[in-house]
């Protein structure tokens, strides 16, 4: 009995090398294959395999990686333009309705924003009838059921900032002040573009940033979203800086600063000083890395 019982646990011992071993070397040559294809994966010319959400989730978080992406990769679906309800808002001949991510026109049907009509007709004009391509950043519906989207006048063949000012519809309604930049969590890939969009508009005071500085609309979501609305997060300003307050930049720099001693600015000779809206105005537009980090 003894002798055979001590056969039997060398052999479970060996058998438990054994294992332990292998699944060394399987988890580490799995592991290097993972390394190895992660990055490569996503710009490599996409054939007939289906991105996986996980991986699109994975492509949407790698901002720098975005615009290498092929079009084939991000889904861009074909749709027809049978209605336009408002200016961010359409139907299809599939029916489905298209609410616009990353913005809001003013609103023009339920109630009445300055600048809402005008939005909802340069829409109409633009879109009533026309063969348009959608593609999606994260959500699939909001809760109305309808389809979050981004509208492209043209097939996009990547999905760079200049291909978004060029052709993403969205993107233009900012642009020419039709809209107001808006991020809602979690499509939020492309919001620094639309920041950037936004506040082009607002400083050269186009469409409805002609009425002040706040704009016109606070979108068609109710209350409950209202909380993560803020004009200064949608133009790219800290939340804390009001528009006049002080802020110090330097005749060539790029950047404003909250506080004039700064480290960054004790490298110039010549700080010079002035609200938010006039440093911005003079091209110092970025809020300093130091002075709101
Ligand atoms: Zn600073």
């Amino acid at each position: 009995m003894m002798k055979r019982r001590k056969k039997i646990n060398i052999f479970t011992i060996k058998t438990i090398i054994l294992i332990y071993i292998l699944s060394i070397t399987f988890s580490s040559l799995f592991l290097t294959g993972c390394d190895n294809g992660n990055l490569k994966n996503s710009s490599k010319p996409h054939t007939k395999n289906k991105v996986t959400e996980e991986k699109q989730t994975q492509i949407n978080l790698q901002q720098t990686d975005i615009s290498e992406i092929n079009v084939s990769e991000i889904e861009a679906v074909q749709g027809v333009v049978t209605r336009v309800v408002d200016g961010d808002t359409i139907e299809l001949k599939s029916g489905q309705v298209v609410r616009f991510i990353n913005m809001n026109t003013p609103e023009s049907t339920n109630k009445i924003e300055k600048y809402g009509k005008e939005a909802s007709q340069f829409t109409k004009r633009m879109l009533n009838g026309k063969t348009v391509w959608l593609t999606k950043d994260i959500s699939e519906t909001d809760q109305y059921g309808r389809l979050l989207r981004f509208v492209w006048l043209k097939k996009p063949t990547n999905l760079s900032e200049k291909e978004f000012r060029a052709n993403c519809f969205n993107a233009i309604l900012v642009l020419r002040g039709y809209a107001m930049s808006y991020s809602y969590k979690p499509d939020i890939s492309y919001s620094n573009y639309f920041r950037k969009f936004d506040r082009e508009a607002f400083e050269k005071k186009l469409g409805l940033w002609q009425f002040g500085e706040n704009g016109t609309t606070k979108g068609d979501y109710s209350s409950e979203n209202k909380a993560n609305y803020d004009i200064n997060t949608n133009l790219g300003i800290p939340k804390e800086q009001a528009l006049d307050s002080t802020t110090y930049f330097t005749p060539s720099g790029k950047s404003y600063h909250k506080f004039k001693n700064c480290p960054t600015l004790s490298r110039s000779k010549t700080i010079l000083s002035g609200t938010l809206t006039e440093a911005i105005n003079k091209g110092h537009q970025d809020p300093c890395d130091f002075c709101y980090k």
